[in-house]
């Protein structure tokens, strides 16, 4: 597959306090209070792979899935016509108030720094895409209802 046909997709969370949560063989992961946005990536049934980061309860299986069991997922997006997703969590890591951090979170199969980047303040649809770069498309993943979220959301 070409770096152009990455098909990526960046699942956003809000931890409301200072938390400690088991992440499988990272162990116990301080969380500090934030907003935190993991980037993955799926060849093929990527709706499926999203919807599965959504749903409250299935099998631990990724380090994401300790993650957003214990904090359900705010938003998501699709993105089309990124780099890889390693490329995609540096240059969001690259925003304001950014930070790639637990480090190597969800990098099991590459060698970069890790796919989650914590967030002081909520980062926005405009600024995903910007990271994304000029020939990327991105696009709001349809949450369920008890998802959606609940104020100050563009
Ligand atoms: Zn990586």
């Amino acid at each position: 597959m070409s770096a152009g046909a990455a098909r990526l997709y960046v699942v956003l969370t809000y931890v409301p306090r200072r938390t400690s949560v088991p992440v499988g063989a990272l162990g116990p992961v301080m969380f500090e209070r934030g907003w935190y946005a993991y980037v993955g990536s799926a060849a093929r049934a990527r709706r499926a792979r999203v919807a599965r980061h959504l749903a409250p309860e299935k099998p631990l299986r990724w380090h994401a899935d300790h993650l957003f069991t214990a904090f359900p997922a705010r938003r998501a997006w699709l993105v089309n016509g990124a780099a890889g997703e390693c490329e995609l969590a540096g240059a969001l890591a690259a925003l304001p108030g950014a930070a790639r951090r637990p480090h190597r979170f969800g990098a099991g199969d590459c060698r970069c720094t890790g796919h989650l980047v914590y967030f002081a303040r909520r980062p926005r649809h405009v600024e995903v895409a910007s990271a994304a770069g000029q020939r990327a498309a991105v696009r709001a993943f349809g949450l369920p209802p008890r998802l959606k979220p609940v104020s100050g959301d563009d």
